[in-house]
């Protein structure tokens, strides 16, 4: 692809040559220019619900009809970004911006690709790029997803899916996970949906609710043991003992009556199939005694019964930047390109290498908008920001450049939070604003 003609975008968010428009290009899928409500898949949070109505509004915005959330309801409010790149604050055209991105990595020691909120082939564009600059990969929540890896790498675990929950579990434990903060629609599609393959099990099933932020009416007969998030590490101790039938150790845990603990372990043994679901970003650091506690858990209830783990996680991309590092790189993330791949889940941490100051430049994706500023350790004179939120400093960082969201700005491949579905989520309107691979495709061809 020249450079020199880069201009506006597709649908498929690839960068169109010349001055067409978007509409004379590639038609988009019905109605956006009409107002008209229909269907689409959400990607702002891992669930990815794929029975959203949503309808147009004239600034490119969304209002959704049918099924939504409450985050859901905010993030298709925003209209897309002014398409206008900048660098070191300054307006710029899209080629100026790649070039200088270019320029940027080209003369770095050691980059580092942060935030990753993107889709799968913004993830492939960014592991090739990664490779020819020597680059350090890291996500956004990249604690949680190494501390999930740990586990698998470490211990292997009992897991399920959404849909064996909603169909087949008789039991649900939620652990520390806050419905009300993302996640919202797990309530109405798997754990109170209105129908199931099942509609015994269905109507027999238990909501069990352990933590700080009990779901309330968002999880209809939820029977709440409400105790801090702090706590939860000493209440699933108390748990996996009254499961193997010892003693408690102290009449009240984390402020729960043992009984109570008791009585919770008496319900997952009598149940056939119980899941208990979690967050793990919603975990007090570290998180590594609560993730082995709740495997030693499952582990000590299929001994006589059935139970598997649902973790809620990979947001904001994270579970497709998981997915894509591991099918073409064999890791999950926190790799360093060289001569071969280093894989350091400690030592590659965006955190560390931001604060020791060992990365020397850095590429910030975002590209649902949702992450924020910039972390605050990253020099801005450093970084390159592709981001479809324009958050004050990231706008003035050496490079800036405008990009849309998967599944609105342009068509996109998504991972389901459970990393066993992957959604193809189509464009949704006409934005103008390019997606990440072939942003990252042009910086690759001009360094
Ligand atoms: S639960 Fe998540 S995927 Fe579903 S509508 Fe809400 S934000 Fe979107």
């Amino acid at each position: 692809m020249a450079v020199a003609s880069l201009g506006i975008a597709n649908s498929n968010g690839d960068i169109q040559p010349g001055f067409h428009s978007v509409s004379e290009t590639q038609p988009l899928i019905e109605t956006t220019d009409h107002g008209a409500p229909h269907a689409a898949v959400c990607p702002y949070c891992a669930l990815l619900c794929d029975d959203l109505v949503i309808a147009p509004k004239r600034d490119l915005s969304f209002t959704i009809t049918r099924n939504g959330c409450r985050r859901a309801g905010q993030d298709y409010a925003r209209a897309p970004l002014a398409n206008t790149p900048r660098i070191a604050g300054r307006e710029a055209t899209l080629e100026q911006a790649i070039r200088a991105a270019a320029k940027l990595f080209k003369r770095a020691r050691q980059p580092l690709f942060g935030g990753l909120a993107t889709d799968v082939d913004g993830m492939r564009a960014v592991i090739d790029l990664a490779e020819r600059c020597g680059a350090v990969l890291d996500h956004a929540h990249g604690e949680p997803l190494a501390a999930m890896a740990r586990v698998l790498q470490t211990r292997g675990w009992f897991a399920t899916t959404l849909s064996e929950v909603r169909n087949r579990a008789d039991l649900v434990l939620m652990v520390g996970v806050d419905l009300a903060d993302r996640y919202e629609n797990l309530a109405r599609r798997c754990l109170r949906p209105a129908q199931a393959l099942d509609d015994a099990t269905l109507a027999a099933r238990r909501v069990i609710y352990l933590g700080s932020t009990p779901p309330g009416a968002l999880v209809a007969d939820c029977e709440s043991m409400k105790c801090a998030n702090e706590a939860l590490v000493d209440v699933l101790h108390a748990l996996l003992a009254a499961l193997k039938q010892q003693a408690p150790a102290a009449t009240r845990v984390g402020g729960l009556p043992a009984a109570r603990i008791t009585a919770l372990a008496d319900s997952l043994r009598a149940s056939r199939y119980s899941a208990i679901a979690f967050a793990p970003g919603r975990l007090s650091a570290p998180r590594d005694p609560a993730l082995a506690l709740l495997c030693e858990i499952v582990d000590e209830l299929n001994r006589a019964t059935r139970a598997a783990l649902l973790p809620l996680g990979g947001d904001d991309g994270g579970q497709t930047a998981v997915s894509t590092c591991a099918w073409l790189t064999g890791y999950p993330l926190r790799i360093r390109h060289g001569q071969q791949i280093d894989y350091q889940p400690h030592s590659n941490a965006t955190a560390k290498l931001l604060a020791d100051g060992s990365a020397d430049a850095l590429l910030w994706i975002d590209a649902y908008g949702r992450l924020g500023e910039l972390p605050a350790a990253a020099r801005l004179e450093h970084s390159v920001v592709l981001s479809a939120s324009d958050n004050a400093r990231a706008a003035t960082a050496a490079v800036f450049i405008p990009i849309g969201t998967p599944g609105l700005d342009h068509a996109a491949r998504l991972v389901r939070t459970d990393a066993v579905v992957s959604l193809s989520l189509p464009a949704q309107r006409d934005s103008g604003l390019p997606a990440v691979a072939p942003v990252l495709r042009a910086i690759e061809a001009a360094l």
